[in-house]
């Protein structure tokens, strides 16, 4: 059997990820395997991000803004973003241009099979895909399934229905998406609209919900025609494409490493900010950080150093907020917007502010909930 030097397993947004940074390195040249059961031919997702300057997929975004529009309770505006940029990527023109970049690379091989088993074994990883047996030195897997279930954390799910519209009359800014529109009923929860402007008769809107149960569909569905009737002066208008899905909002422990030769990436790894459900930024700054451990140390090691811990105590905090009700989300995120500038929010969800930082947006919350959240946080770790 030949051994690679990597194996992807699944080649999504974290597995074509790493083996686009992977070929932007001195590693261009290692022998990799690339498994997915899909062709990877629909536009399944769209991604959004923010950015400072210019990234890697630069030449392939849809879209991007420099100013993002916020509704809440008694505070809306346009917020400016300063040195960042609200980005937009549609999957299929992120799956098409990296797999044609890959395919320029003869050690890079694809392969669209079902992967039944991925294992340990003393000379490396293994994998089993259409009861076909491959091995190699390391194996990044993104298709292990996440268990959400601990009691003791928070597992919230972010969801939500889109609809691409096309419409009668012009009514949308295209400079200005929506980011956060609060103006839709919150019945207990955290709900919000996006809107997300292709051109003045053409957005996706988005339905999104924070909290623990899925919707029946016609719910999401409701929920879409009342906020497009209410806030869009569109006039008549089709739908041209559906967007449905559900991240993780979880403080449940992942594990990146769960052994020698197995590396987890993407969701599976525990790259999705478990307060935001935001994964695609997060997942490209820890492939290149892999790629630079393997370049540099020959392994695929990242170890965030114990102060960056706090932040995961921030998510499990603000995770409590909403999981137990303790504030009602639409005034907390109207705080937040309100008090801050949205490029300290933005470098505090990056993870890259300082304790003083910190401290200055979290005194902008309401203080006896966060700090029963934070209490209960700790009670849960605690025992
Ligand atoms: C609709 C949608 C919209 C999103 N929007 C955003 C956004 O705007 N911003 C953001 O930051 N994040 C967003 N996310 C979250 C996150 O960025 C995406 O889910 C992202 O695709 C996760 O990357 P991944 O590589 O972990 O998983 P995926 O991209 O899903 O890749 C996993 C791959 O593994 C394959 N696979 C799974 N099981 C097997 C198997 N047994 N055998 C073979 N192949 C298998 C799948 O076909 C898939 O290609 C969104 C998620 C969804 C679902």
């Amino acid at each position: 059997m030949k051994k690679y030097d990597f194996i992807i397993a699944g080649g999504g947004m974290a597995g074509l990820s790493l083996a686009y940074h992977l070929s932007q390195s001195p590693l261009r040249d290692r022998s990799i395997l690339i498994l997915d059961k899909e062709d990877k031919k629909q536009n399944d997702r769209t991604w959004c991000f923010w950015e400072e300057g210019e990234g890697p997929f630069e030449s392939i975004l849809f879209r991007k803004w420099q100013t993002v529009e916020f509704h809440g309770t008694g505070f809306a505006g346009p917020l400016d973003l300063g040195n960042y940029q609200y980005k937009m990527l549609r999957g299929i023109d992120f799956y098409d241009h990296v797999r044609s970049h890959l395919a320029q690379f003869p050690n890079i091989e694809f392969r669209q099979a079902t992967i039944n088993r991925v294992k340990e074994t003393p000379q490396g990883g293994f994998v089993i895909a259409n009861d076909e047996p491959y091995m190699a030195t390391y194996v990044f897997d993104s298709t292990f399934p996440l268990d959400l279930k601990d009691p003791d954390r928070h597992n919230l799910l972010q969801h939500f229905k889109g609809w691409v519209i096309t419409t009668q009359k012009p009514c949308f800014d295209t400079g200005r998406p929506r980011m956060m529109d609060f103006r839709t009923d919150q019945r207990g929860d955290c709900r919000f609209v996006y809107v997300l402007p292709f051109n003045e008769t053409t957005a996706l809107v988005e339905y999104t919900i924070f909290n623990e149960r899925l919707l029946p569909e016609a719910d999401y569905e409701q929920a879409l025609k009342q906020y497009i009737a209410n806030f869009l002066d569109t006039g008549s208008y089709q739908i041209s494409e559906t967007e449905y899905g559900v991240i993780p909002m979880s403080d449940v422990p992942t594990k990146e490493r769960p052994s020698k030769h197995i590396v987890r990436i993407g969701t599976a790894g525990g790259h999705t900010k478990p307060s935001t459900g935001y994964t695609f930024q997060r997942t490209q700054r820890a492939m290149q950080a892999i790629v630079r451990s393997l370049v540099t140390r020959g392994k695929p090691r990242r170890r965030p150093s114990w102060l960056r811990k706090r932040f995961k105590l921030y998510d499990s905090i603000l995770l409590n907020v909403l999981e137990q009700n303790r504030y009602p989300a639409d005034d907390m995120f109207t705080r937040l917007y309100e008090d801050n500038p949205p490029t300290k929010i933005f470098k505090f969800l990056d993870e890259d502010t300082s304790l003083g930082e910190e401290f200055r947006i979290i005194n902008s919350m309401p203080k006896k909930p966060f700090t029963i959240a934070l209490l209960h946080v700790l009670w849960r770790r605690a025992f």
